[in-house]
């Protein structure tokens, strides 16, 4: 078994308590108070003394307050919760949280098989993260004997030396060395993600044809009505987000229909640009959401004047409720 490291905070707290104490003079004083709110167990382990010698007061529970009362008189810096089983006591939260907020040291022996339940009423401590870490890492452990860990957490207590870039901590480490499963620790989500990244891909063919399924006729439209006709291979041009759900991505294209001149006045250079946004399912590569923001016609004509056709439109919140079409004429740049 390794071995625990004492926090520095405790091996100081500890120290000048120690000190204070042998400066008054006193011989003997309690360094750890064992608190036993109750004696009555979840579990009936063969040999256990405690369920069958305690068994006259097996259904006593120690209130609260006599629980704050007996550890401030004590006045040792760490407390041991035991039992019986502690976390059967329906107010345990109540007495470990109103100790750690009071800068106690609180161990808690419990055979863990209600420990998710205790742990939803004790939020993580801003005053000593102890309690939070050792159960954090537990959940690691656990996890690593069938799976691969990513472990985002900036405090400082996880890494060798309190630095970041120093990676997990010595003894953190020895945990891990027989475990199945890789284990990477990162400061920030941010670090995270780059490591993570791969690059995700939209098929151009997916996306052209769910826009074709829902614009063909628009696209068709805006070509016929100026004589032209879709010929070519479409180009697109993605960028892709993460959301909150890794399940979907966020995306943004433009899609290029190159056209051709049906009317012989000589115009040439002739596409449609098309742009959107959209929500894509990865895990099933389908598109769930579509939303056009309109289409450019651009055309040049035989005295190299750029033309520009746009439809516009027009919406509400997330629904298309029209088209506007605007001419611009682009003189060609020098
Ligand atoms: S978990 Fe502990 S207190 Fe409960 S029966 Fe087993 S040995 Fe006894």
């Amino acid at each position: 078994m390794n071995k625990a490291k004492r926090p520095a905070e405790l091996a100081v707290r500890l120290g000048a308590y120690i000190l204070k104490n042998r400066l008054k003079g006193r011989k003997r004083f309690p360094l750890v108070t064992m608190l036993e709110p109750l004696e009555m167990c979840n579990l009936a382990c063969i040999g256990c003394g405690r369920i069958r010698e305690y068994k006259p007061v097996l259904d006593k529970m120690m209130p609260v307050e006599e629980a704050l009362a007996a550890v401030h008189e004590a006045g040792s810096p760490i407390v041991s919760i035991a039992g019986g089983e502690p976390t059967i006591h329906p107010r345990i939260h109540e007495i470990i949280n109103q100790l750690v907020a009071e800068r106690y040291f609180v161990y808690c022996c419990t055979n863990g098989l209600l420990l998710e339940r205790m742990l939803k009423k004790i939020p993580p401590s801003n005053k000593n993260q102890q309690f939070k870490d050792a159960v954090l890492w537990e959940n690691c452990l656990e996890v690593l004997k069938t799976d691969a860990v990513c472990l985002v957490s900036n405090d400082k207590a996880f890494y060798k030396s309190r630095e970041y870039s120093q990676g997990l901590a010595d003894e953190l480490k020895q945990d891990i060395e027989k475990c199945p499963n890789e284990f990477k620790i990162f400061p920030r989500l941010a670090d995270l993600l780059s490591e993570i990244k791969t690059g995700v891909q939209i098929e151009p063919e997916i996306l052209i044809e769910a826009y074709m399924n829902q614009n063909s006729a628009q696209l068709e439209g805006m070509a016929s009505k100026q004589s032209f006709i879709m010929e070519g291979e479409p180009r697109t041009t993605l960028e892709v987000f993460a959301t909150e759900n890794p399940l979907f991505l966020y995306f943004d294209f433009t899609i290029e229909f190159p056209c051709v001149d049906t009317s012989n006045e000589g115009r040439t250079d002739a596409r449609i640009y098309a742009s959107g946004e959209g929500k894509y399912n990865a895990e099933e590569k389908k598109i769930v959401e579509l939303t056009t923001r309109g289409e450019t016609l651009l055309h040049r004509l035989p005295d190299g004047t750029e033309k520009k056709l746009e439809n516009i439109v027009i919406g509400v919140m997330t629904g298309v409720i029209g088209h506007r079409t605007v001419e611009h004429s682009v003189k060609r740049k020098l």
